[in-house]
């Protein structure tokens, strides 16, 4: 049995969470492949380990001094390595480091120092191997993750070693410099690693104990998600249910590996698995409830639409001519409405309404702008009468106005759209009548 684990920053962010990670690292020889991120937040208002690289390394670009904050990183590592007792020093590390900072190495680098030291230190308190990532994870000149060259190197790499840290967040591009995923990539390296050792599971160890139904800071104390699937987790984390990066998925999901979302601070909670299909039944009709305010939606009206060739397509274009990704697109027989993000839209309001104008002659047009989407999502929806029914009646119980509905064929969920000042006693709404009743 091999597992990966991916400890996230705040789960390193000093000497006594290490101590954490260790203890859990041992109990169980199969967690043989370590990704680190970089040391996060002690407390809530402290900075993490990774922007006080960016802060440190915008300073040194602009060819300003960078002493005292370049001193406060280290101070972040010297602490932890102190409080551990272990006898380690990184002056020549840093001494690169800053050279690198003053010949302008770049962002991406600077950021990926915070995972490359973070992995020395807890490789040499773990007794593990240290492995590079800038040696073994790749991007091609586009910035693009190159999942061929990865391939080729890192299954042997790690198959010669029978323990390794591999830091998060960043690989090497063709030219050697280094590149970054986007922020919270950490996760996305350690995916790529339970893919190349072909791992059982890939723990991801965090400071929550895996999905919740609903978003806490609207429910108090909501349930946790025992299982999700891919699918589920997918239409979850577009309505901004974030505890994973997105791109994390992909490699372990085509490796059939599931994924366990762990809590450092709670390792006897059972978290979160995330899984390709179960037969785990939910212990709720729906698995989740997440949802997102910022939305506009175009609604074009015209008499005989759907006698019209091509209309769709009209209407579209105009979308994507002005770059403007599409988020939903419910239709009636005569209406078309576009659901578009607002802070994306309305700078381009007015060429795309001349456009529409131009390109597809509607009778009207008009925009409605604060609109919050809310998706109900949940894989024994399918198989369960009358869930629609029950959120409509609920959310008329708690005078909400749905202002759009769209149920995909998947039956895998139901987005609602209601005003922004009704998103709270929506989602609570939904939450009562699918969990409080069912308890
Ligand atoms: N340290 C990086 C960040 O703060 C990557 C990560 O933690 O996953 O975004």
């Amino acid at each position: 049995m091999t597992k990966v684990v991916k400890f996230g920053g705040s789960s390193l962010a000093s000497a006594e969470q290490f101590k954490k990670v260790k203890e859990i690292i041992t109990a169980e020889s199969s967690r043989r492949f370590v990704v680190p991120s970089a040391p996060g937040k002690r407390f809530s208002n402290d900075t993490k380990v990774t922007d006080m690289l960016y802060g440190c390394y915008d300073l040194a670009a602009k060819g300003k001094d960078f002493s005292s904050e370049f001193d406060a990183i280290k101070e972040r590592y010297y602490g932890i390595i102190n409080d551990l007792g272990l006898d380690l020093s990184l002056d020549k590390e840093f001494e690169t480091i800053k050279a690198c900072f003053i010949g302008k190495a770049g962002r991406d680098y600077a950021a990926s120092r915070g995972e490359y030291l973070n992995g020395i230190v807890l490789a040499n308190y773990l007794g593990y191997n240290f492995v590079d990532a800038a040696d073994v994870i790749y991007f091609n000149d586009q910035g693009q993750f190159d999942s061929a060259r990865t391939n080729e190197v890192l299954p042997q790499r790690l198959a010669t070693l029978d323990n390794a840290v591999i830091p998060g967040f960043y690989g090497s591009m063709p030219n050697d410099t280094i590149k970054t995923f986007s922020r919270g990539g950490s996760d996305v390296t350690g995916s790529i690693v339970a893919a190349a050792v072909n791992a059982d599971l890939y723990e991801n160890w965090t400071d929550v104990s895996g999905f919740l139904v609903c978003d806490p800071r609207i429910i108090d104390n909501p349930q946790p998600i025992t299982t999700i699937t891919y699918k589920e987790l997918r239409e979850l984390s577009y309505m901004g249910a974030g505890v994973l990066h997105e791109d994390a998925i992909f490699p372990v999901r085509k490796a059939g590996i599931p994924i366990n979302i762990k809590n450092t601070n709670k390792p006897e909670d059972m978290g979160t698995m995330i899984v390709e299909s179960t037969s785990q039944k939910p212990a709720f009709t729906i698995t989740g409830i997440a949802g997102k305010k910022g939305f506009t939606v175009v609604n074009i009206e015209k008499d005989m639409m759907n006698a019209e060739l091509g209309f769709g397509r009209r209407v579209l274009e105009v979308f994507e001519k002005n770059g403007i990704c599409f988020e939903h697109m419910p239709s009636g027989i005569d209406t078309m409405s576009v659901v578009v993000h607002q802070a994306e839209f309305a700078p381009k309001e007015q060429e795309i309404m001349s456009g529409l104008h131009r390109n597809c002659h509607p009778d009207t047009i008009d925009i409605e702008t604060d609109l919050a989407l809310i998706a109900v999502v949940g894989r024994a929806m399918k198989s369960n009468r009358g869930t629609a029914g029950r959120i409509f009646s609920a959310l008329a119980h708690a005078h909400v106005n749905v202002k759009m509905i769209d149920q995909g064929s998947s039956e895998l969920n139901i987005i609602i759209g209601v005003n922004e000042a009704d998103f709270e006693s929506a989602m609570k709404a939904i939450y009562t009548i699918f969990v409080d009743t069912q308890l």
